[in-house]
């Protein structure tokens, strides 16, 4: 860590301890969205993390983005995948976007969101089936579309929105890297509708619901890069940035399941024994295995970070393996955390049963955990991705 990600670490700690740790029960029992948190976040420049300095930002990147995942998903995972998405939507507006969007962003004016994964290609967010027309004579574009899920719909104020490109060609937009070019939607245009709330096993507060497009019509100023650059955009910015996120999540989820258990079978007597059961061997070994885990994925997760920071030749595959491995071994020790803590953790009394609820996502989430197996086997195989 440097001084800098210390200080934006620094800033972030009240606003977590005092507002966000104290909500998360309540925003996963009522489904609530945080946007007390979001406004703290945006006060102290939090929401414009990964905006570059010349915009007012905080010119951080992958390594302070996946830390401050970390650290609010050890307290709410909900608020943490609120953020996560601004972030990577925000990248992108970063890259494409105009500038004072970008300054917007930065003082914390403005959150996004990515509206990628579609009713018709499911968790393939590279293969939009949704269109963009030109609306003949007057230059703008009209988007049509059954999105399946949006983090923060309706809660938001834009977008970053995918499609087939304006110019589609049906034999190449319905291909495996499908063509696709990536918009910016104001969450309030017209023709927008968030079709179903949100009741999910996990993170409860974040609000991914379906969204449909009849008839959106945005400028051809909405474009963010060139018609048919989506795939590129996607697999450039917003995959590293979505992958390091993830795995800071399921970090920060794994963190707090084993501080939570340890302390929990540490103190539960077995008062007839006149032990605790930190005192059974076998209670022990599963802690231990969630020790594991976590460090694990802690080691994976900062030598990816090496790799891609120094354009390391093994950066991409990293970039892979983080969100599988992180994913993956975050629902592993949640359960481990439900099994030691036993009825207790049933019962919700320790407190790890809202994390292994919240755990679940990583996996499903696109790129999903098998569809990583796949394109890591390839690398593996050295056959190509797509
Ligand atoms: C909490 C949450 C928040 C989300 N937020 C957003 C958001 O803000 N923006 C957004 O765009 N999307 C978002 N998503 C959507 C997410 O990225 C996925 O698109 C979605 O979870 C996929 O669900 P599905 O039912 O369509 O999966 P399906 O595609 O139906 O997958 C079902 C199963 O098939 C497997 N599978 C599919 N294809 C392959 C393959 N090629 N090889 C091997 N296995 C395969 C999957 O791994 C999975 O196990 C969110 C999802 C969740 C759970």
């Amino acid at each position: 860590m440097t001084a800098q990600t210390a200080a934006y670490l620094d800033t972030l700690e009240p606003i977590v301890k005092d507002l966000i740790a104290p909500a998360a029960g309540e925003i996963d029992r009522t489904g609530t969205f945080p946007r007390a948190a979001l406004e703290a976040l945006g006060r102290a420049g939090l929401l414009g993390l990964v905006s570059a300095t010349e915009v007012g930002g905080l010119g951080q990147g992958h390594r302070a983005a996946s830390l401050v995942m970390e650290r609010l998903a050890r307290e709410c995972a909900s608020t943490s995948m609120v953020l996560c998405m601004h972030y990577a939507a925000a990248a992108v507006i970063e890259a494409h976007g105009p500038r004072a969007l970008r300054e917007d962003i930065a003082a914390g004016r403005h959150i996004s969101s990515l509206a990628f994964s579609e009713a018709g290609s499911r968790s393939h967010f590279w293969a939009p089936v949704s269109t963009a027309a030109a609306v003949p004579g007057d230059g703008q574009v009209r988007l049509d579309a059954q999105k399946s899920w949006i983090t923060s719909a309706g809660q938001v104020d834009s977008y970053v929105w995918s499609s087939r490109p304006l110019a589609a060609d049906p034999a190449t937009a319905r291909g495996a890297g499908g063509a696709s070019t990536i918009w910016l939607v104001p969450s309030r245009s017209a023709g927008l509708t968030v079709t179903a709330p949100f009741d999910g096993l996990g993170l409860r507060g974040n609000h991914s619901s379906p969204v449909r497009a009849e008839g959106v019509v945005v400028g051809r100023g909405a474009m963010l890069g060139q018609d048919g650059d989506g795939f590129n955009i996607m697999m450039s910015i917003v995959l590293p940035y979505f992958q390091f996120m993830s795995a800071g999540c399921c970090l920060g989820l794994m963190e707090a399941a084993t501080a939570k258990a340890a302390a929990h079978v540490g103190g539960a007597r077995l008062q007839h024994l006149g032990s605790s059961l930190a005192d059974l061997p076998t209670v022990r070994a599963y802690v231990a295995r969630m020790r594991i885990k976590t460090d694990l994925v802690r080691g994976l997760l900062l030598d990816a970070l090496d790799a891609l920071e120094t354009g390391r030749a093994d950066a991409m595959l990293r970039v892979l393996e983080v969100k599988a491995a992180a994913g993956e071994a975050s629902t592993e020790v949640t359960e481990l955390a439900m099994r030691v803590c036993g009825g207790a953790a049933f019962r919700k009394e320790v407190g790890v049963e809202r994390h292994f609820r919240d755990a679940r996502a990583a996996t499903v989430m696109a790129p999903t955990t098998d569809v990583l197996y796949d394109f890591i086997g390839k690398a593996a195989c050295g056959l190509p991705l797509f």
